[in-house]
């Protein structure tokens, strides 16, 4: 493709991508296929010559699309959001185009230096204690971006599980691997899935310790089963605290969370805010950040709930030297002269990193934190209008606090009508929830994604899931 081609269809792409938003509704939300649905519209070997540029976008529209679940629909309510605006897709086209991999300070300063900024700017945004900003006076801590929040999970791990070895090796020879099976990590049942594949990865032992009838870690039982394993000779190394879990939103009490770790010395509190942590963007949230100064380190995922798209998830230490020393791996073809320059690939697991900072940056400058703050407000005050409608309705009942965005929700019913229910509101494509176990109970997780949710979505959305409700209690005679 010569640049003339490229300016010509890089226009038609804007184009078909401002149509796909503007028409997003004329859309089911989702797809009902079957796997492999792919597969009978595509050759199975790639194309021996150049095909035209045109008839690729005219698969893409024909092919693709009818398999894609959009995320960025009216009536989409799955997972959480996916983050997503114009200025976003912006930034990311910029980094694509630039294609700069920025592993050290050598290899593209600016990436280096914007990422440092932006994760000044956003630490400071969400109002995080000044030792994970690396431009506050003293401090030792910083942030960076990884690819997703089970990475920054998996890292943090990493840089605990390196530290206890650490402490426990003193001044022996012995290998590190002989420390492995007294390592113990704690998250609470209702902590992210990341956590478990974490340990897996790391080989380390995971207490799952239960949570209260809000989705909340029993503070009481973290303690005593600390307790119980330092006196059975184990070393307790990692507590995962969640503000804002994926079930139903629950935020951990980081504070007495963060006592009990501040009685073992080589514990790691890692707080993982994957989707709520950007929540603390409101001064009326930070309630629940409490404590976060008892955190060695903490993520949110701007790629939820910041507007920006897939993939960025922000990472703070309280201390890099401990990302460092876990991580630094250091040949000659990646030194450079620039010592002072900041190397992120020591931050993370690959050595190759895309220029994410520049989407974050374009989403900070042109939202402004006022923008941001009122998006994220408006999700809040609609996912209380959805529960004060599903509360109003005797048949169906809240299971969750409702602090954000989410709402958890069940008729009053078995688990099976339940079941029914979300199964047919997503066969129709015209809306999409996925479930959870919240509590013990399943429930239908409604979450408000869409960037412009306005009540006419929520009300119209309330009265499908009416309509398919009624249809089950009636045919079921319940
Ligand atoms: N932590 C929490 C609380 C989550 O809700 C999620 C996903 O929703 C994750 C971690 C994993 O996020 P990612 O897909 O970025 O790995």
């Amino acid at each position: 493709m010569d640049v003339e081609e490229f300016r010509k269809y890089g226009k038609e792409v804007i184009d078909y991508i401002c149509q796909y938003g503007t028409n997003i509704e004329e859309r089911d939300v989702a797809p009902t296929l079957d796997p492999g649905y792919l597969k009978k519209l595509l050759p199975a070997d790639a194309p021996q010559s150049p095909e035209p540029f045109k008839d690729v976008l005219e698969d893409f529209e024909q092919k693709i699309m009818p398999g894609v679940v959009h995320w960025n629909h009216p009536k989409f309510f799955a997972y959480f959001p996916s983050g997503n605006s114009f200025p976003s897709v912006l930034g990311d086209m910029l980094s694509s185009a630039i294609g700069s991999i920025g592993f050290s300070w050598a290899s593209c300063p600016a990436a280096a230096e914007l990422e440092t900024i932006v994760m000044n700017w956003y630490a400071k945004a969400l109002g995080l204690p000044k030792a994970f900003v690396s431009d506050a006076p003293g401090s030792t801590g910083g942030g960076a971006l990884q690819g997703s929040a089970s990475e920054c999970v998996l890292v943090s791990l990493i840089a605990a599980r390196a530290r206890a070895i650490s402490e426990l090796k003193g001044q022996t020879s012995v290998h590190d691997s002989v420390f492995l099976p007294s390592l113990i990590a704690y998250a609470s049942r209702e902590a992210h899935s990341s956590v478990e594949k974490a340990t897996k990865m790391a080989l380390v032992k995971l207490r799952i310790i239960d949570a209260d009838e809000h989705g909340r870690m029993r503070v009481d039982l973290l303690r005593q089963a600390i307790q119980n394993d330092v006196n059975a000779g184990l070393t307790p190394f990692f507590v995962v605290a969640t503000v804002g879990t994926t079930g139903g939103c629950a935020f951990d009490d980081i504070t007495e969370i963060g006592k009990v770790c501040r009685q073992v010395s080589s514990i790691w509190l890692h707080v993982d805010g994957a989707y709520a942590g950007n929540s603390f963007i409101l001064p009326e949230m930070r309630v629940f950040s409490a404590g976060l100064e008892y955190a060695d380190s903490f993520n949110t995922n701007p790629n939820k709930l910041l507007l920006t798209n897939f993939d960025a998830s922000a990472l703070w230490v309280r201390d890099v030297m401990n990302l460092k020393s876990a991580l630094n791996v250091n040949p000659l073809y990646l030194r450079h002269e620039h010592l002072t320059g900041v190397d992120y690939r020591h931050y993370g697991i690959p050595l190759s990193r895309r220029f994410r900072a520049l989407k974050l940056w374009f989403v900070f400058r042109t939202y402004g934190i006022r923008g941001l703050q009122e998006y994220i407000r408006n999700h809040m005050a609609l996912a209380k209008k959805f529960e004060m409608l599903v509360r109003k309705d005797e048949r169906f009942e809240v299971r969750n606090d409702v602090h954000l965005g989410l709402v958890c929700f069940r008729m009053r019913t078995g688990d099976e009508p339940n079941h029914m229910l979300l199964a047919q509101i997503n066969h129709s494509g015209k809306m999409h929830m996925t479930p959870a176990k919240f509590n013990g109970r399943y429930v239908i997780r409604f979450c408000v994604t869409y960037e412009h949710a306005t009540e006419k979505d929520i009300l119209e959305a309330w009265t499908q899931i009416k309509c398919f409700a009624e249809e089950i209690l009636r045919d079921h005679q319940l």
